[in-house]
């Protein structure tokens, strides 16, 4: 199959950093499996190792959602500063937050307490499991935990590409990481563009049943998903 790749606003920069995604991934995929590992080998196999790794995986979240926004921000090729100084100069007249503000609007707690509550109640599950089945469920309770993060990284990646196309008044294009795990629904999303007035993308009728309720109008289309918006001239 032939795409056409758009050209990215400015510069050279590659404008599609799958790697340094994969990269964050990987490495927030570590970083949460060994802080739940470390409770493990601390307090056993129970309620009471699971809900401790809280906090650990609370901040290593938090710092893999901070890079994935500022990752985000960077597709437009927009910084803060050049946004700072077309504002300081009347540019145009909208007044932006800074990144760091949405960065501190996206966090702000909301995510450790949800991995708290979320935690909580996988540490009950297992514990109500019996003794011998345990590994096996940690083992699924950890997969569960993986799914949760990386559809934050993905929501926290497009929060920082809106915030870069709001600043720079340009829409999005709806870019998909096309290899042999891409599925069909993706596929649909490929390439589609919205315009600065309104960046969310409408789920086409075509053919591929309802959308997932946690679709926002913006990747991740699907739990794991792997798509991505960046901004883009519309
Ligand atoms: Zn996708």
């Amino acid at each position: 199959m032939t795409q056409t790749l758009p050209e990215p606003m400015v510069g050279e920069v590659d404008p599609f950093p799958t790697t340094s995604l994969e990269e964050l991934e990987e490495e927030t995929r570590a970083g949460v499996e060994s802080a739940v590992a470390g409770a493990v080998a601390a307090f056993g196999l129970g309620a009471l190792a699971v809900a401790s790794a809280a906090d650990q995986v609370a901040q290593t979240v938090e710092e893999a959602l901070h890079r994935a926004m500022v990752t985000g921000a960077a597709l437009g090729r927009v910084t803060e500063p050049v946004i700072g100084r077309r504002q300081s100069l009347g540019g145009t007249g909208v007044v932006l937050p800074p990144l760091r503000a949405v960065v501190s609007t996206v966090l702000d707690g909301e995510i450790a307490r949800e991995l708290r509550e979320w935690l909580g109640r996988a540490g009950q599950a297992l514990q109500a499991t019996s003794v011998g089945s345990r590994s096996l469920r940690l083992e699924r309770i950890v997969r569960g935990l993986w799914a949760w993060v990386l559809t934050r990284i993905h929501r926290a990646v497009n929060a920082g590409a809106v915030w870069a196309a709001s600043s720079a008044g340009v829409g999005l294009l709806w870019y998909v990481r096309v290899d042999e795990r891409t599925c069909r629904r993706c596929m649909q999303m490929q390439g589609r563009v919205v315009a600065s007035a309104n960046l969310r993308f409408a789920w086409p009728d075509s053919g591929l049943g309802a959308v997932w309720a946690g679709f926002d109008g913006l990747p991740p289309l699907h739990p794991r998903c792997r798509c991505f918006a960046r901004p883009y001239v519309v």
